[in-house]
């Protein structure tokens, strides 16, 4: 293989590449949109778990708390109980006394009760937020990928076809050789390798240096051509007409 026809490879492999690129545009948008929305649903997992371990503990309390209150019903139950049976004017105060103690700590305990229970609803309101807009992004996520699996595989021939080209190109050159082009091709978007034009790199406008425009001559002999870089861009350069040779 001859310089001519390995600068016409890389012409053909860039172009392959471009087109590449150009299908996966096709849905690009979508695929940033689905890892945003799953991204964003790691998180809300995240809070979903703590909030949910939260409404349990806070249950837990909560039912402490209603065990304690009755308790102390059944106490102000029994006091009422035996009111009747108290005759001396002492045991008539220290009841009393008893009854407004039982009365107080029944009303902290309703005011935590009531406290701790709004809370929670909080909690569990700010939970069900949460469990919808998970199931909305997964809903969206859905519709993306579908989306995204539509347009693959309208292009599925397509793609198989350039990886098998672009295959077949690679092993005609050095592996270290190919995977260069091939970072510059990422790097320069896409023109690792563009025609020479008025003395000019077509990547980068820079004018060649006189010695370089000595050795890449539209006018060359095809076994004097060799393989050039752009000293300033290092994108591959060559003329058209050179496959016409
Ligand atoms: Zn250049």
């Amino acid at each position: 293989m001859n310089n001519i026809e390995r600068i016409e490879k890389l012409v053909v492999f860039q172009n392959l590449y471009n087109r590449e690129k150009e299908i996966k545009n096709l849905y690009a948008e979508e695929e940033k949109k689905v890892d945003k929305f799953k991204q964003e649903n790691d998180s809300l997992s995240f809070t979903k778990n703590e909030m949910t371990i939260n409404v349990n503990e806070m249950n837990k309390k909560i039912n402490e708390e209603l065990g304690k209150r009755d308790e102390i019903n059944k106490r102000i139950n029994s006091l009422d109980e035996g009111k009747d049976k108290i005759k001396i004017a002492r045991q008539i105060k220290s009841w009393e006394k008893e009854m407004e103690k039982q009365q107080q700590e029944l009303s902290l305990i309703q005011a935590q009760i009531d406290y701790d229970t709004s809370k929670q609803l909080e909690i569990k309101n700010e939970l069900e937020k949460i469990l919808t807009k998970i199931e909305e992004n997964s809903k969206k996520t859905e519709e993306l990928e579908n989306h995204i699996n539509s347009i693959t595989k309208e292009h599925k021939g397509e793609l198989e076809e350039i990886e098998s080209k672009k295959d077949q190109i690679r092993t005609d050159f050095d592996i270290q050789f190919i995977e260069y082009f091939e970072s510059l091709l990422k790097k320069t978007n896409g023109f690792a390798i563009v025609e020479v034009d008025q003395d000019a790199c077509a990547g980068c406008f820079t004018v060649l240096p006189t010695i370089l425009q000595g050795e890449l001559g539209e006018s060359m002999k095809a076994e004097d051509i060799e393989i050039h870089q752009c000293p300033h861009c290092f994108r591959y350069l060559f003329y058209q007409s050179w496959f016409e040779k």
